[in-house]
């Protein structure tokens, strides 16, 4: 059977209100918002609407959440796809996957690409050349740069990519016209914690008193993925427990769980 191409979504529920804190990120891409919903606007003095939009950061910091949650404020579909999925494919696959990419988001233009782990297609070409190279991922850039190149001005697709390594990108993708925009979107301070404490909260059945300061101060360095995580464990542990309600203690031990799962991820072997 053939595997699935991309995934497509056509009505997209994510808004910026499901992303917690990062202020700057959202306003930064408030601009993409903009462009898909009135292109018109933009391109009436002659100017050339952006082709692309680099989200770079952390893993599990929102990045996906941030661009799904420009389809769903833009009301256009949503493509998407992982850079992963190219690593271990046939020859020809990845950039004919590529092109079929395209050509759907271009027939249901407005619409947005997104490319997560771009950096594992979009590594700098012609290097990491000791396992005798990688011609099918090389071949995949070249298809993705050759269709962002190929974007005439009011095609309206707008590609977002996202990243945790823009350091190893092949300088092309950044260059004019393609992935000319980066946006940073990094770990969430104490205040922007909180924030996603209370978003990651609303759905559970919790105590009243429940304090999401507490739980800030208790979780320096985690990602939003993390608080996800927290709250969606404590809520467990609390069900375990037999309670009605999920409790501090509950979060407090689903914190230590969570900080055991980081260090045994981030164990250095030596
Ligand atoms: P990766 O680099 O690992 O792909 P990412 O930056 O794309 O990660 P997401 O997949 O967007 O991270 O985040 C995973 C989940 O963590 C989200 O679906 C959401 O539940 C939660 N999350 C992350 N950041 C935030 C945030 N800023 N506000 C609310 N929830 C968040």
């Amino acid at each position: 059977s053939r595997a699935k191409l991309f995934d497509e979504k056509t009505e997209v529920k994510t808004t910026f209100k499901d992303v917690a804190g990062l202020e700057g990120a959202k306003e930064e891409i408030q601009e993409i918002v903009e462009f898909l919903k009135t292109p018109e606007k933009y391109t009436i003095l002659g100017g050339k609407i952006p082709k692309g939009a680099l989200l770079v950061g952390p893993p599990g910091t929102g990045k996906t959440l941030l661009a799904k949650a420009v389809a769903g404020e833009a009301k256009v579909p949503f493509f998407s796809l992982s850079g992963s999925d190219f690593v271990e494919m046939f020859v020809g696959v990845g950039a004919s996957r590529v092109r079929d990419l395209f050509k759907q988001a271009k027939d249901k233009a407005p619409s947005i690409i997104f490319i997560d782990e771009i950096d594992a297609v979009g590594r700098a070409r012609g290097k990491n050349n000791m396992s005798g190279g990688n011609d099918e991922r090389e071949n995949t850039l070249n298809q993705l740069l050759t269709e962002m190149d190929g974007f005439g001005t009011n095609t309206h697709v707008i590609v977002i990519a996202a990243t945790n390594r823009a350091d190893v990108l092949d300088k092309a993708l950044m260059r004019a016209g393609r992935f000319d925009r980066q946006i940073y979107v990094d770990l969430p301070d104490i205040r922007e914690r909180k924030e996603i404490f209370e978003v990651h909260l609303a759905p559970l059945k919790k105590v009243e008193n429940l304090d999401t300061e507490f739980l800030a101060k208790q979780t320096p360095g985690f990602s939003g993925a993390d608080i996800a995580n927290v709250c969606n464990e404590a809520a467990l542990i609390a069900a375990r427990n037999n309670k009605t309600a999920v409790d501090k203690q509950d979060f407090l031990d689903a914190v230590d769980r969570i900080v055991g799962g980081l260090e045994k991820k981030n164990k250095i072997v030596t």
